[in-house]
């Protein structure tokens, strides 16, 4: 053991050191195999010495695995910063966004997923992040990119594809960021859907942020293959339009007061 012997240290009657601090005993004496011996051991300082260590070795272990799942599920470093603690509380959306965050098991039992709306800078993306730092930060395994993204680790010509599709349902909570840009081939179009099918199938849940609009998703002259994504989409997601007054926003008030009345149930 470490030598911790200070100053104010004393020889007790016994010839053994106590402690000059709390008093107790840093060494004892014991008879071993005939023979008597002094062994150290710990006085109460020690002991509470060794807790803080402990402790502080669980912290930096946590720390450490949480930069990990951050370095894995936070595909763009962006990300990293968009925390509630960053949010300047301009947009009242945010409410929902914490909800969602601290009702998070209720969430994921209940598989309520979120499809966040809204043009370019209405803060969708931010509200995505805090949410997938937020549970991060709890423990849990959350998985942040775009299908852009996806579809090119998918053409990689060593990919499995099975095998993607697969880490990607893996994943608690997936936010898959700006829906819509992607490129639109058959193939695109295929794996899409396969990936969210794929969690639907799982009952896991989903958050979207996407510029497409409601009426962009339910518009009925849509091919076959975007008519089913986004069918898919809005039965796994409650509509949560980020912008400002819009009459989209309305559109999503039903569904949006049946997440609450989860939450508040
Ligand atoms: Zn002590």
């Amino acid at each position: 053991m470490t030598d911790s012997r200070n100053v104010a240290d004393f020889l007790g009657e016994d010839g053994c050191l106590q402690c000059g601090v709390c008093g107790k005993r840093k060494q004892l004496r014991i008879n071993f195999m005939g023979r008597d011996r002094v062994v150290g051991c710990l006085c109460d300082c020690e002991v509470q010495a060794r807790k803080e260590k402990e402790e502080q070795l669980r912290r930096e272990e946590a720390q450490r695995e949480l930069y990990q799942r951050k370095s894995v599920g936070l595909r763009d470093r962006r990300f990293w910063e968009w925390r509630f603690e960053n949010d300047n509380g301009s947009n009242d959306k945010m409410l929902i966004a914490r909800q969602y965050a601290k009702n998070w098991e209720k969430m994921k039992k209940e598989n309520v997923g979120l499809l966040l709306m809204g043009p370019v800078g209405t803060g969708k993306s931010f509200f995505a992040g805090c949410i997938a730092n937020a549970l991060l930060e709890q423990g849990e395994r959350v998985m942040m990119t775009n299908f852009s993204r996806i579809l090119n680790e998918m053409t990689n010509y060593q990919a499995d594809k099975n095998q993607i599709v697969q880490n990607l349902v893996d994943y608690p909570l997936l936010i898959i960021d700006d829906l819509g840009i992607e490129r639109n081939s058959e193939f695109a179009l295929e794996q899409i859907y396969n990936v969210i099918d794929s969690r639907y199938c799982k009952m896991k849940p989903l958050i979207i942020t996407t510029n497409l609009g409601l009426n962009d998703m339910k518009d009925e002259s849509l091919d076959v293959a975007h008519k089913r994504i986004y069918s898919r989409i809005l039965e796994m997601c409650v509509p949560v339009y980020c912008g400002g007054a819009d009459k989209r926003r309305e559109e999503g008030t039903e569904k949006l007061g049946r997440m609450q009345s989860l939450i508040s149930g």
